[in-house]
């Protein structure tokens, strides 16, 4: 089974896929996760890798198809998270899946409107104690006492680019090229949305609910 997920920052993406992934049992495969682990084990493609996020440029696609083909190689029951992020990235996956006779089972978008991103994202806090690295919502989940943290008592902090600017900034760059690929999935029959408001009271169970719905309707 071959899941992509889609969703901006601050929608639940990770969340919702975490909880796919315990239900059927696949590999939760983010992009970031496998960056850093091709660069920690030196490997020819994390040492490409490396060079263009030292610059702070953006790793080319054809190093990241290389990377993450890699990975599925060995693996049959996916969830993609953060990739593909652009077309060449969703042609060349259709091209692999293609060649070894897998299909992709759903293209799961996550949709929380703006205003929700970032209402949550703003109100997000986390504990000061690196070690530690709780995570916490003044809104939504706040902490017993107000401003420590409930499991070692550290003081909480804001993240420096969870101010409402940074992440309106975030969510434009999110939409400009993820647009394509919404349409590219739509064409092929594969995008189901969810529509999530996040003051309505949907829950994250009520999110992997729906996504469940989906699954077991197309696979
Ligand atoms: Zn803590």
């Amino acid at each position: 089974m071959y899941i992509i997920m889609l969703g901006a920052p601050g929608t639940g993406k990770g969340t919702i896929g975490n909880e796919i992934c315990k239900k059927y049992n696949l590999v939760h495969l983010a992009t970031g996760d496998i960056f850093r682990d091709e660069m920690k084990r030196k490997t020819e493609l994390g040492m490409k890798a490396e060079e263009y996020i030292s610059k702070g440029e953006l790793v080319p696609d054809s190093v990241t198809i290389k990377m993450v083909e890699g990975k599925l190689d060995k693996l049959d029951n996916v969830l993609l998270d953060g990739f593909p992020r652009t077309i060449p990235q969703a042609e060349a996956l259709n091209e692999y899946l293609n060649k070894t006779n897998k299909k992709i089972t759903a293209v799961i978008n996550l949709n929380v409107p703006d205003e929700d991103i970032i209402k949550r994202t703003s109100s997000r806090v986390i504990c000061s104690n690196k070690d530690c690295g709780a995570s916490y919502n003044t809104i939504f989940m706040p902490p017993k006492v107000e401003g420590i943290c409930d499991i070692c008592g550290s003081p909480l902090i804001k993240r420096k680019d969870d101010n409402p600017e940074t992440i309106k900034e975030r969510l434009q760059v999110y939409y400009k090229n993820t647009k394509p690929l919404i349409e590219f999935y739509e064409k092929m029959g594969l995008l189901e949305s969810i529509y999530i408001n996040i003051y309505s009271e949907t829950t994250k169970e009520d999110t992997t609910k729906k996504a469940v719905e989906i699954i077991e309707k197309r696979k």
